[in-house]
């Protein structure tokens, strides 16, 4: 488990439907991934946010705004 593959399960692992063992996975990385945390916190309330005003799934450029922040966190940034 790393970032990527993290931010990748993110709105599965807040649905809850993600299988025991990636749970495990993400819940560990979580532990020691002060980033990540703060990523699943903040995906969690624009969650929360959205679903209280109207009824939409996670929105893919909220996904894809949190993708580029850690990307760039990372240091990798995109090819321009
Ligand atoms: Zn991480």
């Amino acid at each position: 488990m790393n970032c990527q593959v993290l931010i990748r399960e993110i709105s599965a692992y807040l649905d809850g439907e993600l299988g025991v063992e990636t749970l495990a996975e993400i819940e560990v990385h979580l532990e020691r991934c002060k980033d990540c945390r703060l990523i699943v916190d903040t995906t969690r309330k624009t969650i929360e946010i959205y679903s209280s005003s109207q009824p939409l799934p996670l929105p893919n450029d909220v996904r894809e705004r949190l993708h580029q922040a850690l990307v760039k966190r990372l240091g990798r940034r995109p090819a321009t």
